[in-house]
């Protein structure tokens, strides 16, 4: 049975997927309560200073020695929690990934919600502070920060029946209070982010999976006195002068940051990537101090590392890597019924990346990736809002579990491995189309979708200075935006 009009929703989060959940769910009649575990909205853009960015050199001997011992393990910054677990979720140190330098790499133009732009005098490519603004102003505009339980940390989501339908215990603990609470909601919706759990390829930090090979010597001490970084932890490129660094990833940061650390640190920065490189050329970052090599195979020394082509750098300070996330649901309970699989980067089983197959008042907002997230998370949240309130009826568990069978195979079709379940890319357009028109709203434009495809291929041609075009959309046509670029 569908939920009742004023029927209680928890919401996970009060980043950008939880507060415009917050905002839907709201508005469509629902009771919300969201639980943000630090003191304000934003989520990731919510900058945090990284006073000791952690040296993974040594974590994996660090670990094993207090494993032994039963100290907390100082690696356990890492948050290590099991993805399934009964007993209470701990709270992790560092919940935003984002640098001081860091600009937007989507214009300004197609990140925001349907109903709320940004301020007209920005410029396109905008500061974290500026997004960070928005997000305060929008939880203002729309009254939502009286629906947000700021410093409560929830722990642990325990259904209450096998029904789809179920009702859920919600257990959570506060800064003021440390003692656990638990209340039940009729819904709880996740919105925990995925950009806080690093992806470590070396063991123990991750099994094996599909095609993800883990670097031997990375975490064991061989590197030293040579330290091992997560981009997840890197603030600052000035604290890299003078430094011989290696970026390994290819993808938005690792690009990101292997420009910006080259203009303090010895060059070249070496950016490593799998023998197909994912972006940009290499004469487009050649020309910054960035040198493209081979995936790094090995750490083989104090400071020396091993190439796949069988190449050997030698003095090398810094490790960096821009190696991605895991999901991570420390706090959902087995019963839930949802498994993160190979490596971190799959969760399973969900319907259209959103709705568990059993669990039907647990959905998961945020999951896809290689997206426009802010205008995505709208859709999905009206599809849950309108699922709640019985607008859009789902199909039987066999026919969801098809779509799921359906979907990677689609996916297949496209060359992604399994475990780029998630990212949809091209192929976002579609989806949230999907979702607008079941629910009955309007679904991306064509203009704001030829706009993401131009700053795109920007990007590679000259990461660097892409930021500088604006943009300006004035329809929804293909053709309805112009851009003002700089000779590049
Ligand atoms: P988050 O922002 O991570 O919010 C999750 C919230 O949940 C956090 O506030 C956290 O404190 C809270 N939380 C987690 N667990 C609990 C718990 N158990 N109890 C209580 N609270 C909890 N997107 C763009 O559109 N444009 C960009 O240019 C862009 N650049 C990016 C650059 C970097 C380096 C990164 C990492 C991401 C970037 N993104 C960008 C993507 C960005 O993550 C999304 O835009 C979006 O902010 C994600 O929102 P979210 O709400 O899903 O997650």
């Amino acid at each position: 049975m569908p939920l009742n009009p004023g029927a209680s929703v928890a919401v996970i989060g009060a980043g950008a997927a939880g507060l415009v959940a917050v905002r839907i769910f709201r508005d469509a009649g629902f009771r919300v309560t969201a639980f943000e575990c630090s003191e304000t909205v934003g989520g990731t853009w919510n900058y945090q200073d990284v006073a000791n960015e952690p040296d993974l050199a040594r974590a994996a001997s660090r670990r094993l020695e207090s494993t032994t011992t039963t100290e907390t393990p100082s690696s356990e910054v890492f948050r290590q929690v099991p993805e399934q677990t009964t007993r209470l979720a701990a709270l992790p140190p560092v919940q935003s990934s984002i640098y001081a330098g860091l600009r937007t790499n989507l214009p300004r133009q197609v990140m925001q919600f349907s109903d709320a732009p940004f301020p007209e005098h920005l410029p396109s490519f905008i500061g974290h502070r500026d997004v960070q603004r928005y997000m305060v102003d929008y939880a203002r505009r729309h009254n939502l920060e009286r629906h947000i339980r700021f410093g409560v940390w929830v722990q642990r989501v325990q259904p209450v029946s096998n029904d789809v339908w179920s009702r859920y215990l919600v257990t959570f603990s506060s800064s003021k209070s440390p003692e656990a609470c638990t209340q039940a909601f009729d819904a709880v919706c996740v919105c925990n982010g995925h950009y806080s759990v690093p992806q470590i390829p070396a063991e123990p930090y991750s099994e094996p999976a599909d095609g993800t090979e883990y670097i031997p010597g990375l975490t064991d001490g061989t590197f030293c006195p040579g330290v091992v970084r997560h981009s997840h932890y890197y603030r600052d490129a000035e604290k890299y002068r003078d430094l011989r660094v290696i970026c390994l990833g290819a993808g938005p940061s690792g690009v990101d940051i292997s420009l910006e650390i080259a203009e303090y640190a010895r060059k070249p920065v070496y950016l490593s990537c799998r023998a197909v490189k994912q972006m940009p050329s290499d004469s487009a970052t050649e020309q910054y101090g960035v040198l493209q090599v081979p995936r790094l195979v090995a750490v083989i020394g104090p400071r020396t590392v091993q190439l796949a082509d069988g190449s050997i750098l030698h003095d090398i300070d810094v490790i960096m890597l821009c190696t991605g996330y895991r999901y991570s649901f420390p706090f959902l309970t087995e019963a839930c019924g949802i498994s993160v699989t190979l490596q971190g980067r799959v969760v399973t089983p969900l319907y259209r990346h959103l709705i568990p197959v059993s669990r039907w008042t647990l959905p998961l907002i945020g999951i896809p990736y290689a997206v426009v997230p802010f205008p995505l998370f709208e859709f999905q949240a009206r599809y849950v809002a309108a699922v709640f309130q019985g607008r859009v009826q789902l199909p039987e568990m066999n026919a969801m579990q098809a779509a799921i069978l359906e979907e990677k195979q689609v996916q297949q079709s496209f060359g992604l491995q399994a475990k780029h379940f998630h990212r949809l890319g091209d192929r976002q357009w579609a989806y949230n189309r999907e979702l607008a028109d079941a629910v009955g709203v309007k679904g991306p434009t064509l203009a704001v979708q030829s706009v993401y495809n131009d700053a795109g291929t920007h990007r590679k041609l000259d990461p660097k200075h892409y930021r500088e075009r604006e943009y300006r959309i004035f329809g929804d046509g293909p053709e309805d935006w112009e851009v003002q670029s700089p000779a590049m």
